[in-house]
């Protein structure tokens, strides 16, 4: 059996991350929340693996993309 993807949701907007989160949880998704981009980082550095980031691109403090993916590399891309 397929494990459980887990996805991480990066959003400033508390209303946009629990309308989605909701409908991720009813796909049957893990969802661990994040309201910038400091906070995701600490999901990743205390090892949280996700299969998915969706990540706001529009918040006050961005998260750069090359910023998150200097944080963890999937192994294959390595
Ligand atoms: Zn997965």
């Amino acid at each position: 059996m397929a494990h459980q993807h887990v996805i991480l949701l990066i959003d400033d907007e508390p209303d946009l991350r629990e309308s989605l989160e909701t409908v991720l949880e009813v796909e049957g998704y893990g969802v661990v929340l994040a309201e910038d981009g400091d906070e995701a980082l600490a999901h990743l550095r205390r090892g949280l693996e996700p299969c998915l980031i969706l990540l706001d691109l529009m918040m006050p403090q961005p998260l750069s993309g090359s910023e998150l993916r200097a944080t963890r590399t999937p192994r294959h891309l390595k």
